[in-house]
């Protein structure tokens, strides 16, 4: 292997550690903790997990964490009222409503009714508008901790070629916006794009989005190129009846190309729960009109 490994994890924890820091001072400001507010709706065990792990490194953070808890035959009615009530709500920084939701609801209506002002998972069409003109808002957390591992990574992207393999709303579209606002030269890969394995041996960087175990192989890969790897697939172990996480990518024979590469689990995973806890730290400041020192987080 001669790629460097990218270590999201070691990366998340530094932004969690620095949190806490600016969250106590926060504190001390402010009179209050910036708040978290997660709504989940139904009992879909993935989504149990998420909300779970949400909750607890809110509270390692020394921030305040709502729990909101509806069952899977809550009315759209009752889950706008609940919003509604959260948006309305001054301890309340940011509001994330845990996706999917169950099928009787409108899930862009329900997105619609937060606040654009905290809607710190950057799914409101405000924050999306705002995130493609260059203003100030919340961008979707998984494209943004991949820009900070990025950042970390190679310094200025200006001039790179980068190919996103995957268009989702959540992680491709966000994550070409980005790269374009760090001057790449930015082609967004996706199911109907012809001969992938070409466009994306052109690419600097690869962030892969496409929910595909192992399908981007090591001969796709520019020879030192940075590999993002969003994937996370659920695939069988080497034991019996004993499952394994793998990415989008095929780790062992990429890694063997690749400068660097984001490995999974322990790449960019850890990092969507560290960046909403800072696009929630940053929404407290903003709220409190409390500054923040630019670059802090
Ligand atoms: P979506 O299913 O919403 O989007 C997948 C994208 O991949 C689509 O744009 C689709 O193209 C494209 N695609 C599918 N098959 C191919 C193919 N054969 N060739 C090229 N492109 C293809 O997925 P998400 O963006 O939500 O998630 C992608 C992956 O990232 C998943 O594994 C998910 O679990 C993971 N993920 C990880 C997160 C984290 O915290 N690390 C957070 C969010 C997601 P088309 O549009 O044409 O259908």
């Amino acid at each position: 292997m001669s790629a460097d490994i990218i270590d999201g994890k070691a990366f998340a924890e530094g932004l969690r550690t620095r949190l806490a820091a600016i969250v106590a001072d926060f504190r001390a400001k402010a009179g209050r903790a910036p708040g978290l507010a997660v709504v989940l709706v139904g009992e879909d065990p993935a989504s149990q997990v998420y909300v779970r792990s949400k909750g607890k490194a809110t509270r390692e953070a020394g921030m305040e964490s709502f729990e909101y808890r509806l069952p899977a035959t809550a009315t759209q009615d009752e889950i706008v009222a609940l919003v509604k009530k959260l948006n309305a709500d001054d301890a309340v920084d940011g509001i994330l409503v845990q996706l999917p939701l169950p099928a009787h609801v409108n899930e862009d209506l329900i997105i619609a009714t937060i606040d654009p002002d905290k809607d710190v998972d950057g799914f409101h069409v405000v924050n999306v508008g705002r995130l493609s003109t260059g203003l100030h808002g919340y961008v979707p957390c998984t494209p943004l901790g991949c820009i900070m591992l990025l950042r970390d990574r190679l310094g200025d992207l200006s001039g790179l070629d980068a190919v996103i393999v995957g268009r989702s709303n959540i992680v491709g579209k966000p994550m070409a916006q980005l790269l374009l606002a760090e001057n790449c030269t930015v082609t967004v890969a996706h199911s109907r794009t012809k001969n992938l394995r070409d466009v994306v041996r052109r690419a600097d960087i690869v962030v892969a989005a496409v929910g595909r175990p192992e399908m981007i192989r090591g001969d796709w890969i520019k020879p030192g190129a940075t590999v993002i790897d969003v994937g996370i697939n659920r695939v069988p172990g080497a034991e019996p009846g004993k499952t394994k996480l793998v990415g989008d990518v095929a780790f062992a024979e990429a890694a063997e190309v690749a400068g660097a590469i984001t490995p999974v689990p322990g790449g960019v995973g850890p990092m969507t729960i560290a960046v909403l806890l800072r696009n929630t730290v940053v929404a407290a400041h903003r709220r409190a009109g409390v500054p923040l020192a630019k670059g802090a987080i």
